[in-house]
């Protein structure tokens, strides 16, 4: 089959070379040159394991092309996916201009019987919306439109699309359903068919879901700590349940990230205006927007109320491990926090550390943990990245001035930590002196 992915982002490019590693002929469509020259000599903008060695080989067996034209990619393409961004708005709604002038501009050099394929994450009646603008620029309806809401997560992205737990396509025609199982069929996973309606609208039921197990184990977490009890294990002695399932049951300091915190707010929005109001998912919401605040209090808590003048060390930026995506992470709400209470912070991160410059513009940024946590009068433990779990907990008490850990993600086992002398306060466990 021969495709045209339009937007090389997370969702775009992992998935037109997952495509192209099946078997298929790719064009990726980007606007952005800067973006389209480096995948042209096969450097990958984004960090997501094993998406480089992936694009080479692809690129080499001459399955796989980049380039900002449009019109290139359609030529002789049986499908065009739509993959750009769809970002909040202020009022929380999705923001549709991406997706508008894509179809805009494929309606602009559209060959007959294209079915158009939207990936990204939209509204409820946005495919019906991409169906008009595609007409109204070129003049006729010779082409289809299907909607396949992509379910990849950063960080695990090449498998999660190369063994999906199941594709979820939209079509109004049999000719869309047989192309969109065509596409699918190496991927040997169940096929969801539905109308388009019901696709969309899966995306956001999905997200919403998955949001509101991690806020219901926040707060489940939250009272633990009142109580004396420890929500590792409780999470495991409910998730044993199989109607519970293990899965998303893991407390900290919330959801981030470029989707759950703008899927859960733009389906409000569409409930909204279908004249529903959604009563758990803004429960959901304010619940995570404290919890990402939750380890400054336990910070003061620890360090006598007071910030003022008292050096941080912060681990971890990106939004969870495995990715510089910064977008929605809790470190954009910890450490303007830490400002406000004139606390002097030093970060650091593995990876995300050009993404931090942007999106915290003053953090200050170590090049190594040791170096971030020198002389630190506490430490703060905002992303799980595997390679923490190896710092040695002799010499992180050696380099730091109190040995004080506040730990967002539960990464060290609290009896370690007391028998090495830590003020350790994590989530939803007791606190260790
Ligand atoms: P992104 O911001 O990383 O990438 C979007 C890309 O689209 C950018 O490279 C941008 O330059 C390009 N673009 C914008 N307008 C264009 C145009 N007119 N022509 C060509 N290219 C254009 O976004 P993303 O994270 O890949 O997300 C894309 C969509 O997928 C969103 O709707 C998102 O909600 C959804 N989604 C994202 C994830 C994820 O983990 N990131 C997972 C599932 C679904």
């Amino acid at each position: 089959m021969k495709l045209c992915v339009i937007g090389t982002g997370y969702v775009g490019l992992v998935s037109g070379v997952c495509y192209s590693h099946i078997g298929h002929e790719v064009v990726c469509v980007d606007r952005d040159q800067e973006k389209i020259k480096r995948l042209s000599q096969g450097e990958v903008p984004i960090f997501e394991p094993g998406l480089e060695d992936m694009l080479a080989s692809n690129m080499a067996a001459g399955r796989l092309s980049f380039t900002t034209r449009l019109s290139d990619g359609l030529a002789v393409a049986d499908a065009a996916i739509i993959a750009v961004g769809t970002p909040a708005r202020a009022d929380g709604s999705a923001n549709l201009d991406y997706v508008e002038a894509v179809a805009k501009e494929i309606g602009s050099c559209i060959t007959a019987g294209l079915v158009v394929i939207t990936k990204s994450t939209v509204p409820v009646g946005t495919n019906r919306k991409v169906k008009n603008w595609i007409a109204e620029t070129c003049g006729h309806e010779d082409f289809e439109v299907a909607s396949c809401p992509e379910f990849l997560r950063e960080g695990t992205a090449i498998a999660d699309t190369l063994e999906m737990e199941r594709a979820v396509i939209g079509v109004e025609s049999v000719n869309a359903e047989r192309l969109l199982r065509d596409l699918h069929k190496p991927f040997q996973t169940t096929i969801v068919t539905c109308n388009l309606e019901t696709a969309e609208m899966a995306k956001y039921a999905a997200n919403a879901f998955l949001a509101t197990k991690i806020s219901f184990i926040n707060e489940v977490a939250n009272v633990c700590e009142q109580v004396g009890a420890d929500v590792t294990s409780l999470a495991e002695a409910i998730g044993l349940d199989h109607r519970i399932g293990r899965h998303f049951l893991k407390a900290g300091i919330g959801y981030g990230g470029s989707c759950f915190p703008k899927d859960t707010q733009a389906f409000i929005r569409v409930a909204q205006q279908a004249g529903y109001d959604l009563q758990i998912v803004p429960a959901v919401e304010r619940v995570n927007a404290a919890q990402r605040l939750t380890v400054v209090h336990k910070l003061k808590t620890a360090l006598g109320h007071n910030l003022a003048g008292k050096q941080i060390a912060m681990l971890g930026l990106a939004f969870k491990p495995n990715t510089d995506d910064m977008r929605a992470a809790p470190a954009l709400d910890v450490y303007p926090a830490l400002e406000r209470e004139q606390a002097n912070t030093v970060a650091f991160d593995p990876i995300a550390t050009e993404q931090a410059k942007a999106a915290l513009p003053g953090i200050q940024l170590a090049n190594t943990w040791q170096q971030a946590v020198k002389d630190a009068d506490a430490v703060l433990l905002l992303t799980d990245w595997e390679t923490f779990k190896d710092i040695s907990l002799p010499e992180l008490k050696k380099l730091t001035k109190q040995p004080i850990v506040i730990d967002g993600r539960n990464m060290f086992d609290p009896k370690e930590m007391e028998m090495h002398g830590f003020y350790y306060d994590s989530v939803g466990r007791p606190v260790v002196d």
